[in-house]
């Protein structure tokens, strides 16, 4: 079995960003810029704006973080989408979500101008995915794709399953694995309907787990030699940690991981993967990769 070391993965991939825009300034090229919308205090989203504007830094790039309270208006909210698409030094920005029931995310999410949607959440972008044209990924999806090139595990022609179907993973991941540019892999997907979602893991080359219940995928749902990557993040609490929880994955990793040719550990797998992948996309906004 080998540990597919996300952090380390995700460091080494900020370093060449970072090679990359120290390159671009000193030939005189604009040093790209990412902002971030954060509403409210959520533990959660805190840590991971936090996390953003550190890889930020490692980069080399400029971030800037713009706040509300909970009680923001819509109204409010999409001016300052509006003002972050007119602002010609911003090349990419994000809204963090989850956002207060009161606002309607959907709404929030179309307003961004597709060409800054460095989340690729935009239906643009997730349009051309989904067809195969250049564009923002989405940032787990990107960073697992780009785990499993990094590591050289063949994925054509592989069956793979991705459990959950969530715009922001689940969805995103199949339509990738799919592609003859990217997976080029046999893939169905499972959700909390799905009847025969053991039966379909056993067989299962690879497996992409992505559905938010803690230690779900068990060694008798896995075959020898699978692939198994493991997106969950739940906060179990423990007693144990300073910060009284701990992250816990999709996947029993102590039973499953002697079965796995490869596996993602949680923390430390995909989560670091996303923050860099978000990085690549703003480099590629930066340099107008995608679009003028
Ligand atoms: P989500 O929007 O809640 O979607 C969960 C999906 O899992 C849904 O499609 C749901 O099915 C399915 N599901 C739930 N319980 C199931 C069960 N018992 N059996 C089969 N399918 C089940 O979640 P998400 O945003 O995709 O996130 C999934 C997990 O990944 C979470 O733990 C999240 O924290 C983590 N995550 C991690 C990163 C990272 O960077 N590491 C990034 C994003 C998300 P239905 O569609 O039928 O409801």
């Amino acid at each position: 079995m080998q540990l597919i070391d996300g952090k380390a993965t995700a460091a080494k991939i900020k370093e060449e960003i970072a090679a990359e825009v120290k390159d671009i300034m000193a030939k005189g090229g604009k040093q790209p810029h990412l902002a971030a919308i954060l509403v409210g205090h959520d533990g959660g989203s805190e840590t991971y704006v936090k996390n953003k504007v550190l890889a930020c830094e490692a980069c080399g790039f400029k971030s800037s973080l713009i706040r509300f309270e909970e009680n923001v208006s819509e109204e409010e909210l999409l001016d300052t989408v509006k003002k972050l698409n007119d602002d010609a030094d911003v090349d990419g920005f994000i809204v963090q979500l989850p956002l207060p029931k009161h606002i309607d995310e959907q709404k929030v999410i179309e307003a961004i101008d597709y060409r800054k949607d460095v989340d690729g959440f935009h239906p643009v972008n997730v349009g051309r995915m989904a067809i195969g044209l250049p564009c923002f990924i989405s940032a787990t999806p990107l960073g697992i794709l780009t785990l499993l090139q990094r590591y050289n595990i063949e994925t054509s022609g592989k069956k793979c399953v991705v459990l959950g179907r969530s715009n922001i993973v689940g969805k995103p991941m199949a339509q990738l694995m799919m592609q003859k540019q990217y997976g080029d892999s046999t893939v169905t997907v499972c959700h909390s309907h799905s009847k025969t979602l053991k039966e379909e893991c056993r067989e299962a080359d690879i497996i992409i787990a992505a559905i938010g219940r803690p230690d779900f995928v068990t060694a008798d749902m896995v075959k020898e030699g699978a692939v198994v990557i493991d997106v969950g993040t739940t906060r179990v609490p423990d007693a144990t940690r300073k910060s009284g929880f701990r992250l816990n994955g999709d996947v029993k990793f102590d039973e499953v991981s002697p079965k796995c040719s490869f596996i993602t550990p949680v923390p430390g797998g995909v989560g670091p993967m996303t923050i860099c992948s978000l990085m690549k996309n703003t480099l590629a906004a930066g340099k107008k990769e995608y679009y003028k």
